[in-house]
């Protein structure tokens, strides 16, 4: 959710703290602000708005010429007061001693802060984390407790979320990180160390890297780093491992935001993954071998997941279902884990997830895991929290996604599930072999890279058409089988980046209640390929023209009769169902970027939105 960066080393921290917390920026863009501990004292600058407010007032403090070696920086996804200066991070504690950065819900922070109070504690934000500092400070001042068994004790009496760091200006050479729920990784370099909610700000100085897992402590002094427990004082033994990103992922390159930059990768990133996963007879998903056995003979499968996750999900199901004949439930995680789901051993659970941080999804394969089904995690970070607390998993790998608006990470998870239900289907012998070959078929690779790319090409004349739409106050769009779901993801676009309302339905579905909104003035993106119920869509389409609805195309025929019914028709390539998804996709994620950017909207971040969502 917010955004987490800290320095110990040598240099001055500020330039680091600050370009990492532009890297982070996508994750929470509502406050920031940093500490450093400058002359005996916790100096502390934070801002309303983006770091660039924060960046231009610590540029106008003379101070900042050279802040020391140790710092610890935040932007804000308000959960618990508004976004404004005071409720910004870093918090102090009453003796101005201890300052903390925090990622999270501390949801005890009621009845912690009626006791602080009761001790003459007074508070100076509405914030649910104040409450952590105030009572780290609590424990430290009395006395009895070092910094670290502070924390500890800190830690250890609240309920929630967090990841955290926290200075002390006792101990100016050291640097508390802690997580519970929240990520954090821990970047090392010769007398240096990074603290990051991701890699982002730390991938450019070193690629040794320690994930945190739950109630870890990372407990950083001189030269030195312990990883020891949350819940007792011991160390931990961990391996740093080597990361391997490229630095590019966090440039926009020639583009003028990330999510267009990102849509265009979709020619790679989908590419690899076509290449990476098949041979000429079998899928390639080796993260799964381990429990294939188990896998195959599940007799149901959920999938569970938030948002365009979910959204990939509801297409999975479709494949799975199609190919492999095995019953397939799609369920939001933040239900799933409520619900009343039959889960057993026989039971597949197969969590989605971008970041492999989502709370709700990883609360859902907690579940899973204690139900004792077989939990794999779909997601597009190695090492994070999914990737670990699964079973097992296949990564998507198509690099940093940074625009909000999620749009290579859903193809490649798209193409995943494809190839997951292709395994299956092989495994269960579902499917003919002649059939597998047809989907196998490595010659279609390159075709299917022309494809998107050509796609792509048409982006002016998508833009035309956006720009046409832009004042437009609410969107319907409709699809079928399949591309239903894409059709709940294109509207979703829509209100992510350009906050027209719009709604993602069945096209048949429309006629029992949508339909009352149509009128001359409502745009409805139709998706359309020649497939069994085209005949059917198209009556779909006329019923909306009989009342006078505006009527936009996405399609792979070239039948007159489309562009008879269409005020405006976007045309893609003839291919598989598997890739009409994928270009029908596309053409959304291009359509709603263009009317974003002809309203003048912040489309890499979005308002009230974060990448990450870290907090139930
Ligand atoms: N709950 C904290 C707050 O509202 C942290 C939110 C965040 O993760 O950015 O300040």
């Amino acid at each position: 959710m917010c955004g987490i960066v800290a320095y110990k080393g040598k240099k001055d921290c500020y330039p680091i703290l600050l370009s990492g917390l532009k890297k982070l920026e996508y994750r929470g863009y509502d406050s920031a602000g940093v500490a450093s501990i400058i002359n005996n004292k916790i100096n502390i600058t934070k801002r309303a708005g983006k770091v660039k407010e924060l960046e231009n007032a610590i540029n106008s403090k003379k101070s900042s010429q050279n802040c020391g070696g140790l710092g610890i920086a935040h932007t804000r996804w308000a959960t618990h007061g508004e976004p404004n200066q005071k409720n910004a991070h870093p918090h102090l504690d009453q003796s101005k001693k201890i300052s903390l950065v925090h990622n999270g819900i501390i949801e005890n922070y009621d009845p912690i802060k009626k006791f602080l109070k009761s001790k003459k504690i007074t508070f100076k934000s509405d914030t649910d984390t104040e409450v952590l500092v105030q009572l780290i400070g609590y424990f430290y001042n009395k006395g009895k407790l070092d910094f670290e068994q502070s924390v500890r004790a800190a830690l250890q009496r609240v309920d929630g979320a967090y990841g955290i760091v926290v200075l002390n200006v006792d101990f100016p050479e050291m640097m508390i990180a802690a997580r519970r729920g929240s990520p954090l990784v821990l970047g090392i370099k010769e007398g240096e160390f990074f603290i990051g909610s991701d890699i982002s700000p730390i991938v450019s100085y070193t690629q040794q890297i320690i994930y945190l897992n739950d109630s870890e402590m990372a407990v950083i002094n001189k030269n030195n780093y312990q990883i020891k427990s949350v819940e007792k004082d011991v160390a931990l033994p961990k391996k740093v491992e080597k990361i391997d990103y490229k630095i590019d992922d966090f440039d926009k390159g020639k583009f003028k935001h990330f999510m267009h930059k990102e849509i265009h990768e979709q020619v790679t990133t989908i590419g690899n993954t076509l290449k990476a996963r098949s041979t000429k007879n079998s899928v390639l998903l080796h993260g799964l071998s381990e429990y294939w056995e188990e896998i195959q003979s599940a007799d149901k499968i959920y999938i569970t997941a938030c948002g365009t996750s979910w959204h990939a999900g509801l297409i999975g199901k479709n494949l799975i279902e199609r190919f492999a004949k095995v019953p397939v439930h799609v369920e939001y995680a933040s239900e799933f884990r409520y619900n009343h789901s039959i889960i057993d051993n026989k039971t597949v659970v197969i969590a989605i997830s971008q970041s492999g941080e989502t709370a709700d999804t990883l609360a859902a394969i907690a579940k899973a895991n204690d139900y004792g089904a077989i939990t794999i995690g779909i997601c597009n970070v190695p090492g994070s929290s999914v990737s670990r607390e699964t079973k097992c998993g296949v990564h998507t790998r198509c690099g940093h996604e940074i625009g909000v608006a999620s749009t290579k990470a859903f193809t490649a998870q798209i193409t995943v599930l494809y190839f997951f239900a292709l395994k299956l289907a092989d495994s269960k012998k579902t499917m003919t072999k002649s059939v597998m070959k047809k989907y196998l078929d490595l010659s279609m690779w390159p075709k299917y890279m022309d494809d998107i790319k050509s796609v792509l090409k048409k982006e002016k004349s998508i833009k035309k058409i956006a720009e046409k739409y832009q004042n437009a106050s609410d969107f319907l769009y409709l699809g079928r089988g399949l591309n239903f779901p894409v059709a709940l993801e294109g509207a979703l676009k829509l209100k992510e980046i350009s906050y027209i309302h719009a709604e993602g339905y069945p096209a048949a579905e429309m006629k029992h209640g949508p339909i009352a909104l149509v009128d001359k003035n409502m745009p409805n993106v139709f998706i359309v390929p020649k497939d069994k119920t085209y005949d059917k869509i198209i009556s779909n389409i006329e019923e909306i023209k009989s009342r006078k609805g505006k009527i936009i195309i996405v399609t792979d025929s070239r039948d007159k009769i489309l562009r008879d019914l269409a005020d405006d028709l976007i045309l893609v390539p003839k291919t598989t169902h598997y890739m009409f998804v994928i270009l029908a996709t596309i053409v959304l994620q291009l359509f709603s970027y263009f009317i974003a950017v002809a309203k003048g909207c912040d489309v890499d971040q979005p308002r009230n939105l974060a990448k990450s969502v870290t907090v139930e």
